[in-house]
């Protein structure tokens, strides 16, 4: 059998990022079952840093076993009921998705749209509630497919005020940008850990307060899905410990050491260094005569960039030279921004100083 042998590249795309050494090693541990007390301390450790890195105080924080996709999977079969109106604010590609699984699940899906690369204005976004009067409202707080942070605070306290309750992807900003969960009033928080976590990818962190809670015991009808009932994961996880389904236990131990990294770094320092090495690749690339497409710095993400392609430029033919002659990926665009933007991530372990001018002066040379 030939022995694997994956080639070295610097990720800097839209995720996964650079994986933190210690978290491969603790991979590499071996396992326990997913009903050992061993691994129970492993999960109670991850959750009591999971709710530092959301930023709350929510007893239901925890990892679902599956990519980011699952934990969004779960906040909309759990949160949203078939015939329910759902209110999408939609401006990019994962608000796409939200829709999508919704409505595959009999929601009543409405939307409020704008082009990919802008953001949600307060006054609009409580105007849209006001008028929708949904109950459950969904954003991504963080869109990798434009590069738009979206403030939640509005539209949370838009949606508390008609009733409903909020569900927030923030699967691009969990641990590169504060995500501020209770701050921001958020009720069903989902990310992922293989971008600002600087994991590989399969578990998906989530977190989901009272008020939720509340509103999924309330439920008449069971959730459609067995895997991602949290009434079943929680009294797995968290009461009875009876099987539900097998961890997957390596992922555990590695999203432990992640978050390990995380705490030795210490939260605000991870922060400030996300949004120190963002600035250095936007003033980088606005030198090299480059412009960003989300046209506000203030709703940049830290951690995701949309960079326009120059025009009379293949933006397929500048990636591919970039990893064959630099070893480095970067993504383009989809949707309507295929061809017009690349997509360069700064994300956890792959936000480094240096990996921002081996990116620079790489992209000068292909371009
Ligand atoms: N939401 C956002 C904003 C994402 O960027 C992604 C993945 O890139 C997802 C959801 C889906 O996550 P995953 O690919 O881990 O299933």
């Amino acid at each position: 059998m030939p022995a694997l042998n994956p080639p070295d590249r610097l990720l800097m795309g839209p995720g996964p990022s650079m994986v933190e050494p210690g978290v491969y090693e603790a991979m590499g541990k071996r396992i326990v079952s997913h009903v050992d007390p061993y691994f129970f301390e492993v999960v109670e450790r991850i959750n009591e840093r999971l709710r530092l890195v959301f930023g709350t105080r929510n007893r239901f924080t925890m990892a679902i076993s599956g990519t980011g996709t699952s934990g969004m999977e779960t906040c909309l079969l759990n949160f949203v009921e078939p015939g329910e109106k759902l209110a999408v604010f939609a401006n990019g590609y994962f608000c796409d998705r939200i829709t999508d699984i919704a409505c595959r699940n009999g929601a009543n899906v409405v939307r409020l749209e704008k082009p990919w690369g802008e953001w949600f204005e307060d006054a609009e976004a409580a105007a849209f509630i006001a008028r929708e009067r949904p109950s459950v409202v969904a954003y991504v707080q963080a869109e990798t497919s434009s590069g738009v942070f979206q403030d939640g605070r509005a539209i949370c306290a838009a949606a508390h005020e008609a009733g409903a309750i909020v569900i927030a992807d923030c699967v691009t900003s969990l641990g590169g940008m504060p995500v501020r969960v209770d701050e921001t009033g958020i009720d069903a928080a989902f990310s992922c850990t293989q971008k600002c976590l600087s994991c590989p990818p399969g578990l998906a962190p989530i977190t989901v307060n009272e008020r939720a809670m509340e509103k999924l015991r309330a439920r008449k009808d069971q959730v459609r899905s067995f895997y991602f009932d949290l009434k079943l994961l929680d009294d797995y996880y968290n009461q009875s410990h009876r099987f539900h389904h097998t961890a997957p236990v390596s992922m555990f131990y590695g999203l432990d050491a992640a978050l390990e990294a995380v705490a030795a770094e210490g939260l605000e320092a991870r922060f400030e260094r996300h949004r120190a090495n963002h600035l250095a690749l936007v003033a980088g690339l606005e030198a090299m005569g480059l412009h960003l497409h989300v046209t506000d710095p203030s709703r940049r993400l830290w951690t995701l960039h949309t960079v326009r392609v120059p025009e009379g430029v293949d933006d397929a033919a500048v990636r591919r030279r970039l990893i064959a002659e630099h070893g480095i990926e970067i993504m383009g665009g989809f949707g309507p921004l295929a061809g017009k933007v690349f997509r360069i991530g700064l994300m956890g372990a792959s936000s480094k100083r240096e990996n921002v001018g081996r990116l620079l002066s790489a992209l000068k040379q292909v371009l």
